[in-house]
Parts: C-alpha cells; sequence; structure tokens
C-alpha cells in the first residue's frame, strides 16, 4: 500500500514537473542550420535544406528544457530573405502571443540577414514575451556543426523567465545579443555575431542564463509600427560611399520612386560632392535622405562635418545602414515628417 502511494506522488510530480515546463514554438525559415553537405566538409552545402523536425531531434536534450512545437515558416538561405516573409513572421508571432500558444519563440534562420530580421521584429512585434533568433555558421553534416547547440541556447533562452522583457533577441555561440544591435561581424567563422557599439547583453552556457543588461532601445511591446495590413512597404535603398564614388545609385533610386535612401558613408556619415547634389536633388523630389555609415563602431551625428538642415539630411545614430533601412521603411509607413523620422532614429 505504501509503496502504491509512493508511485502515486512521484506519478503526480512528473506530471506536475512536465505541466510546468515552459511551452516555446519554433519557427524554421531556413540557413545553413537547416543546411546539408555531401561530405563532412563545409563545401559545398545547400542551405534550408533540413526540416525543424530533424533539427530538433539533432540537439539531445532539448525537450527536457520545455515542450517544444516545430513551425516550418519558410526553407531559405537567408541571402533570400523577403519583406514577404518578415510580414508573415510577425503575423504569426503576434498570433502565437495573442492566443497565449507558446511562452516563447525560437526562430532558426540563416546568418547572413539574421541581424535585419532581428531588428524588424523588433520593431514590430507587439508582445515582451522572449522571441530568440538563432542559426548556425556550418551546415548540419559538417564536422563540428554549431547548430545544435545553438538551437540549445536559444530554446533554454526562451524558456527563462528572465527573458521577458527583452523583446527579440540573437543567442549565438553562447551569447546573447539584442536584436537591435547584433550584426554579423565575421564571414565564416562561428563566432560570427557580435553587438559592435553595446557589447552582449548575457551569456548562456550549460543550459543557464546570465544577464548583465537590459536593452533600452528595443520597442517591442509598445511599438508605433503595425504593418500587419501593410501589403507593401515603401521602397528604401542603401547607396554605398567611396573615393571618387558616382552618385549612380541614387540617381536610379529617385528614378524608380524610392521614398527613402540610406547613404553608407565614409566615417560620421561622410561624402563627396557628386554624392551631395544628387542628395540634395533627391531631397528636392520629396525623398528622405538618412545619413549611415559603412563604419560598423560608432554613431553618426548631426551637423558635422555635413550642415543637415541646410541639406534636408537626417542620420541614423548609431544603426548600420541594413537596420537603417528597415526603421526608416517601418517610419515612412507612419509619416513623411523629417523632424518625426529623426525622432524615431534617436529613439529606437
Ligand atoms: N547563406 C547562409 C544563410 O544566410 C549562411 C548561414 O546561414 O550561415 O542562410
Amino acid at each position: 500500500m505504501r509503496s502504491l502511494c509512493t508511485l502515486f506522488v512521484v506519478l503526480l510530480l512528473g506530471i506536475a514537473s512536465s505541466a510546468q515546463k515552459p511551452r516555446i514554438i519554433i519557427l524554421a525559415t531556413g540557413g545553413t542550420i537547416a543546411g546539408e553537405g555531401a561530405s563532412a566538409d563545409r563545401a559545398a552545402y545547400t542551405a534550408g535544406k533540413v526540416p525543424i523536425e530533424a533539427l530538433i531531434k539533432a540537439v539531445p536534450g532539448i525537450d527536457n528544457i520545455a515542450d517544444l512545437k516545430g513551425e516550418q515558416i519558410s526553407n531559405v538561405g537567408s541571402q533570400d530573405m523577403t519583406i514577404g516573409i518578415w510580414q508573415k513572421l510577425d503575423k504569426r508571432i503576434n498570433e502565437i502571443f495573442a492566443n497565449n500558444e507558446a511562452d516563447g519563440i525560437v526562430i532558426t534562420h540563416g546568418t547572413d540577414t539574421q541581424e535585419e530580421t532581428a531588428y524588424f521584429l523588433a520593431l514590430t512585434v507587439r508582445y515582451d514575451k522572449p522571441v530568440v533568433i538563432t542559426g548556425s555558421m556550418r551546415p548540419s553534416t559538417a564536422i563540428s556543426a554549431d547548430g545544435p547547440k545553438n538551437l540549445f541556447d536559444a530554446v533554454t533562452v526562451a524558456a527563462d523567465p528572465q527573458s521577458n522583457g527583452n523583446g527579440v533577441m540573437v543567442v549565438f555561440d553562447e551569447r546573447v545579443f539584442d536584436g537591435r544591435d547584433v550584426a554579423k561581424m565575421n564571414t565564416t567563422n562561428v563566432d560570427a555575431f557580435h553587438a559592435p557599439n553595446t557589447g552582449p547583453i548575457g551569456q548562456v552556457y550549460d543550459g543557464k542564463v546570465m544577464y548583465y543588461m537590459r536593452p533600452l532601445r528595443s520597442s517591442t511591446k509598445n511599438t508605433p509600427f503595425d504593418i500587419r495590413n501593410d501589403k507593401e512597404l515603401p521602397k528604401v535603398g542603401i547607396a554605398y560611399m567611396y573615393a571618387d564614388a558616382r552618385p549612380d545609385a541614387i540617381n536610379t533610386f529617385v528614378r524608380e520612386g524610392y521614398k527613402g535612401i540610406i547613404i553608407a558613408g565614409v566615417g560620421n556619415g561622410n561624402f563627396n560632392k557628386a554624392f551631395h547634389d544628387a542628395i540634395a536633388d533627391a531631397i528636392k523630389k520629396g525623398v528622405v535622405v538618412v545619413r549611415a555609415s559603412r563604419i560598423p563602431i560608432g554613431r553618426v551625428t548631426l551637423y558635422d562635418e555635413i550642415d543637415d538642415k541646410a541639406l534636408g539630411t537626417i542620420v541614423s545614430d548609431d544603426l548600420n545602414p541594413q537596420k537603417a533601412r528597415i526603421l526608416l521603411m517601418l517610419g515612412l509607413t507612419q509619416t513623411n515628417n523629417k523632424e518625426a523620422l529623426q525622432n524615431d532614429f534617436f529613439k529606437y
């Protein structure tokens, strides 16, 4: 009788502890983490081949951390990421949290444009439950594939209640980054992600997360940007500045009806006379022009070597050009007012 009672208690505890596991939904988009090669070296692999169920199966112990469900949103190398896939992700994430289907979300994603997806979602998801993006630098068939460990760490972070309020994050190579500040900084190494201006907000190791700071500028919960009904976002292009650059890209963007242009300037968002004249012309035609920099560290500041007031430009603060493009696209869904758009760049 006593052993029956003990068995009953053990069963009850078992049920209670499995009921307490956080519910995590993994949204898979493709990338090298789902990549497959013919051999164990890295050469010649195809990104976005392996389905999400197989990725989860390859991570021993992952289902001890959370109750997991997987959904395939897309299966592309992230060089083929589109605004359409971002909108699909944004819609599904907002829906999951609105219906209380999960306590946290993990997104598997190629590394090439991961920082862009992270910032787009940081600006458009309307909940402050954790959304954690990860990927890998080596395909699943490579020696020392980094995907399983990154996925394990991402689920660890998404399942930890301390992550609530941090919004969209990237977890990679045992570091936790704010989705706004993270950038891919290495073309091939597994230590590919850094936040060059701010550093990581935490570390994840051995199934535990340690946070050292909270992101201030991620807007997730109170975001003003709502693109759920927007079929298309305003077109914004990036023009890269270099010694003796011609302004052909700027002129083409204007001709093609772009609403905004980001200048990947030299130094503190500087450009030459040819760019200056083309920019002045674009602004006269109603295009919003933002000065960013091709330098990965530091801010672009107003009224330094360029008189923004006279020219009509605004600045990206410390957003790199590809992230500045995302904020300008979203900002332009709301206003064309330059002062308001400049405030966005100082706020988000
Ligand atoms: N080209 C791949 C991608 O971004 C690279 C990777 O995932 O590491 O999908």
